[in-house]
């Protein structure tokens, strides 16, 4: 496992690779857990070369308070990475990415932003930050194919226009969300929910899975759905629910019949932590869980 921190070192490496075999990139913020090894491992099942970086985007975050609480724990990754068969980790300084001077963004100007539902992860800000770093991180991995956990939809949304409209030469694979036995979601910031935090939860997968049996009892309308998924959560009153959303899985517009192809949104702060997660029924029995 070699580690990276240089610009231009991993230019070079990248460089080095264009001969050669597949490079598979996993682009994380670090503070990882399963969710992000599923990735990590997945890319180097399927690719010759595997990549992961960690990088805590600064300018994706709308509250400076979010960005100086997000966990980072260094040597704790890098023993988690240490036990996959990943070949490099690349960790850029946050001042060779954003060097003074730095003034070129990356922004959709789609309705992509405006449909989003909630401060914090949907915002003109975030959609900005995350369309910026992730076409500068492909410029520097150069990678054939990036993975990516469905879990976070509107970050696939955003990858998926800036790949397009860019014609950047890469694939994207969207892989499960990695889940508790309780259904909960991994994420970076689960270890900060209190005991009782944690146990609350459980409701956001418990309204998905209320929606799901709607729409397997054949309900097909979407104010209903969201009706009694919001039903649900109220009953737990740790958490404060952001939005839920019926809406199509490729441009997070929403709609009022579901369709084939339509995911089920759901977010919540669950004391200083916000959750997110989400699930898409592809018609018949077969939903994307
Ligand atoms: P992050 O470090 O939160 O930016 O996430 C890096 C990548 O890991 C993104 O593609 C996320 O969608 C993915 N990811 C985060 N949580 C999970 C999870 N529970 N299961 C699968 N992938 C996840």
């Amino acid at each position: 496992m070699r580690i990276i921190h240089n610009l231009d070192e991993m230019t070079e490496t990248a460089r080095g690779w264009l001969a050669g075999g597949s490079v598979g990139f996993v682009p994380t913020m670090g503070s990882l857990h399963q969710g992000h090894i599923s990735l990590v491992q997945a890319a180097h099942q399927e690719c010759e070369i595997s990549v992961a970086s960690i990088f805590v985007n600064p300018i994706q975050f709308e509250e400076s308070d979010d960005l100086l609480r997000y966990p980072r724990d260094l040597s704790r990754d890098l023993q988690l990475l240490s036990t996959t068969n990943i070949d490099v980790v690349f960790i850029p300084r946050t001042e060779d990415i954003y060097p003074t001077g730095f003034s070129t963004y990356v922004m959709p100007t789609s309705s992509l932003w405006a449909v989003q539902p909630a401060k914090g992860t949907g915002s003109r800000i975030y959609t900005r930050g995350v369309a910026t770093i992730i076409t500068k991180l492909f410029q520097l991995v150069r990678p054939d194919i990036a993975y990516f956990g469905r879990k976070n939809a509107q970050q696939i949304t955003i990858v998926r226009q800036v790949v397009r409209d860019l014609n950047i030469d890469v694939g994207l694979r969207i892989l499960p969300t990695v889940r508790e036995s309780d259904g909960l979601a991994l994420g970076s910031r689960n270890h900060f929910l209190t005991q009782p935090e944690r146990q609350a939860a459980s409701v956001l997968y418990r309204a998905l899975l209320a929606g799901k049996a709607l729409v397997d009892g054949n309900v097909r309308n979407c104010a209903e759905i969201e009706k009694a998924m919001m039903d649900l959560v109220v009953t737990e009153p740790l958490v404060n629910l952001d939005y839920v959303k019926v809406c199509h899985s490729d441009t997070l517009s929403s709609v009022d019949t579901i369709v084939p192809g339509t995911m089920l949104m759901i977010a919540a702060h669950i004391g200083k932590v916000h959750c997110i997660d989400n699930i898409i029924w592809r018609g018949g029995t077969n939903w994307l869980l």
